[in-house]
C-alpha cells in the first residue's frame, strides 16, 4: 500500500485519500488533478479542512481555480446533489434554468450544472460563477435535473440562500 503524509496534518494516508500537488518550484504549486505532471509533489487530504488550510497556508500558493477544483471534486465524491435537490425541491431558495440563473445570479451562493450542459451555457455560467467566487458542481444530466421539478430538462440549479448553499457544500 502506498502511504503518503498530508502536507497540512501530516497525517500518512492513502493515495487515493489525498489530492497531488504539483510542486513547481519553491514557491509554486498546482493541482495535479490528472495526477500526471511529471514533477515533485506534495499531498493534501481530500477533505474541507486540509483544503481550507491549505489556502491560508503562504508557504504553499495553489491557484484559487485549483482550491475551487479541488473542492469540487470533493463534493462529487461525496454528495448526491440529486438525492439533496428532490428532498428540498419546493424550497423557495432553488432557482432553476439558465435565464433565471443568471437573473439571480448575484443571490447565488452554490451552482449545480448538468453534466451534459452545452459547452456554450457552461461557459456562460462557469465565467459568471468565477467572477463572484460562487462555488459549482456539474453533476447530474438535464434530463435527471428536470425530473425532481417536473420539468423535461434543466440545464442548471442555483441555491439562493447562502446558509443552505454552505450546509450542500460542507
Ligand atoms: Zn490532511
Amino acid at each position: 500500500m502506498t502511504e503518503r503524509t498530508c502536507i497540512v496534518c501530516r497525517e500518512k494516508r492513502e493515495k487515493k485519500e489525498l489530492f497531488r500537488i504539483a510542486k513547481l518550484d519553491e514557491s509554486r504549486y498546482r493541482f495535479d488533478k490528472k495526477q500526471i505532471a511529471q514533477t515533485r509533489a506534495v499531498y493534501i487530504c481530500k477533505t474541507h479542512e486540509c483544503i481550507k488550510r491549505v489556502s491560508k497556508n503562504r508557504k504553499i500558493n495553489l491557484p484559487t481555480e485549483d482550491l475551487i477544483s479541488m473542492l469540487n471534486m470533493l463534493k462529487t465524491e461525496n454528495k448526491n446533489y440529486l438525492k439533496i435537490l428532490k428532498a428540498m425541491k419546493g424550497s423557495e431558495f432553488l432557482t432553476f434554468g439558465i435565464n433565471l440563473v443568471i437573473n439571480e445570479i448575484e443571490h447565488t451562493h452554490f451552482l449545480i450544472l448538468a453534466e451534459d450542459i452545452s459547452e456554450k451555457n457552461d461557459k456562460k455560467i462557469i465565467t459568471l460563477a468565477k467572477e463572484r467566487g460562487i462555488p459549482y458542481v456539474h453533476y447530474g444530466m438535464k434530463k435527471e435535473l428536470g425530473e425532481i421539478f417536473n420539468k423535461s430538462e434543466i440545464n442548471v440549479v442555483a441555491v439562493t440562500n447562502k446558509k443552505i448553499a454552505k450546509g450542500m457544500i460542507e
